[in-house]
């Protein structure tokens, strides 16, 4: 044995006994976990070291549990645009958040309405100056300064679980260009809808979500007739209100309300 040996030799993952990267694993409070064990844990868990091999151990087995009920999931409504989508079961009273077709071999967490404390619709604005080239080259601003303006959709969802506090419906799948196209319009009305039916969800009855779900189904096929609808032309019938969403609309900067 040379006297390198030792520096070289692999810690262990404190779950299932495999050797660990180069670089240790990953540290917990009290231990370590390998690569193959660290891809079990849900995306949403919080920071490792708060938590003990005992508390991973409990973790992976509701993983575990948590894929046994996606194998039999059965998918009522879906809502979203072409970013992230909420997957609904109406009559077991439960989602969970998917950016793609084949959430089946994701794993994604499933979570009950009863565990929604709130959804929160968070639109942000990436702002930055167009600049031009003057004689000699150099970048200078226009007169008055010009910007463009790049935007991302965001609902988020904070929960009561053990594992983590919040998932985030990302709504857009590309960052949108600009405030005044479709593309933004599209995102806005499917990020209201995912806000409000979430809410919704949290104590509304399994008949008001249903209505609200086709409500903003219709709204977004014909979002120039938003106006025309009836369902929810009592603004009370909103968990949030329109004055929330309009406070939410970067748009308002830009144009008159
Ligand atoms: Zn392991």
């Amino acid at each position: 044995m040379g006297f390198l040996d030792g520096i070289f030799e692999r810690k262990v993952c404190d779950i299932c006994g495999q050797k660990c990267g180069i670089l240790g694993g990953t540290k917990l409070k009290d231990g370590r976990l390998d690569k193959s064990c660290t891809e079990k844990l849900s995306p949403l868990i919080g920071y490792l070291k708060n938590y003990t091999v005992e508390d991973i151990k409990e973790h992976l087995a509701y993983r575990e549990e948590n894929m046994e009920q996606i194998r039999n999931f059965n998918v009522t409504h879906m809502l979203g645009g072409d970013g992230s989508k909420l997957y609904i079961d109406i009559d077991n009273r439960r989602f969970f958040v998917s950016g793609t077709d084949s959430w089946r071999s994701m794993n994604p967490d499933i979570i009950s309405f009863d565990q929604i404390v709130e959804g929160d619709l968070n639109i942000v604005e990436d702002k930055r100056e167009i600049k031009k080239k003057d004689e000699e080259g150099k970048e200078v601003s226009y007169n008055p300064k010009r910007y463009e303006y790049k935007y991302n959709f965001n609902v988020k969802i904070t929960v009561n679980s053990k594992w983590f506090n919040s998932v985030n419906v990302k709504v857009n799948r590309s960052t949108i260009d600009g405030f005044d196209g479709d593309a933004y319009e599209d995102a806005y009305l499917y990020s209201e809808a995912i806000c409000e039916v979430v809410n919704l969800m949290k104590d509304g009855s399994n008949e008001e979500i249903v209505e609200a779900i086709e409500y903003f189904k219709n709204r977004i096929a014909a979002p120039r007739r938003s106006y025309d609808v009836t369902y929810y032309a009592d603004t009370k019938a909103l968990r949030k209100g329109i004055e929330y969403y309009k406070q939410r609309d970067p748009r308002k900067a830009h144009y008159k309300f």
